[in-house]
């Protein structure tokens, strides 16, 4: 059985094989993806007290949600794009 998967790339969208495709692949695929349809974003400061804090991955501007009360530093990367990263899939 083959799996056909249909995705949006620069060029417009392309339908590929994905049983073939690799977890890298998809990973950079899913980022393209995310890349382009980017969430709206939202500004920290118009949001009431105690609401979880926004922020945007640096490179797909996927959205990071802490809460108000997070202790750690701001994450730079979204999950996905971090583990792309570790993976050292990146450019
Ligand atoms: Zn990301």
């Amino acid at each position: 059985m083959t799996e056909k998967k249909l995705i949006t790339s620069d060029g417009g969208p392309v339908i590929i094989d994905a049983t073939t495709m690799t977890e890298k692949e998809s990973a950079l695929i899913a980022l393209a993806e995310r890349k382009s349809n980017p969430p709206e974003q939202i500004d920290n400061s118009s949001l009431y007290a105690g609401s979880p804090m926004f922020f945007y991955c640096k490179i797909c501007e996927g959205t990071i949600v802490l809460p108000e009360s997070f202790t750690c530093a701001v994450p730079k990367l979204c999950v996905e794009c971090n583990f792309l990263k570790e993976m050292g899939w990146l450019d």
